[in-house]
């Protein structure tokens, strides 16, 4: 292997190492799950900023959604699917699906993460 691939290797394995949702993967650190699918775990963000507030992750590292689309576009779409159905699953039906993307957008978590955002629950409340 070369010098950069392997630099590159090492750089990938770091921060998979250090990152906070692949802890939540591997039940490094403990969270209760909403949901499942082969290649995604859906899970309640720690501090909602909407009634319902859930992120759905893909179970692979991918720094943020532009990564996970050149790389694995079959995943980004089953994170997609899953954010659908999470919302017809528990809002009214209108809701907003937000990739931060970048430190200056606002992502603060280096792993791909959809966040399912609505202010009308399923229940009506
Ligand atoms: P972003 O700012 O787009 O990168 O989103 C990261 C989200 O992860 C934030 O909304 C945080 O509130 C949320 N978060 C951080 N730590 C945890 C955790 N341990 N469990 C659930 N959500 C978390
Ligand atoms: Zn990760």
């Amino acid at each position: 292997m070369e010098l950069a691939a392997l630099t590159k290797t090492r750089l990938i394995d770091m921060s998979e190492s250090n990152c906070l949702f692949c802890k939540i993967v591997s039940g490094e650190m403990a969270t209760e799950f909403v949901a499942e699918t082969d290649n995604t775990l859906v899970f309640k963000d720690i501090w909602p900023v909407a009634k319902v507030h859930l992120l759905v992750i893909p179970k692979q590292h991918y720094s943020d959604v532009a990564e996970l689309a050149q790389n694995a576009p079959v995943i980004l779409s089953e994170v997609l699917k899953t954010a659908t159905e999470m919302a017809r699953e528990y809002t009214a039906g209108s809701f907003k699906l937000q990739f931060n993307t970048g430190a200056e957008a606002g992502q603060t978590v280096f792993h791909a993460h959809a966040h399912v955002l609505s202010d009308t629950e399923k229940d009506g409340s």
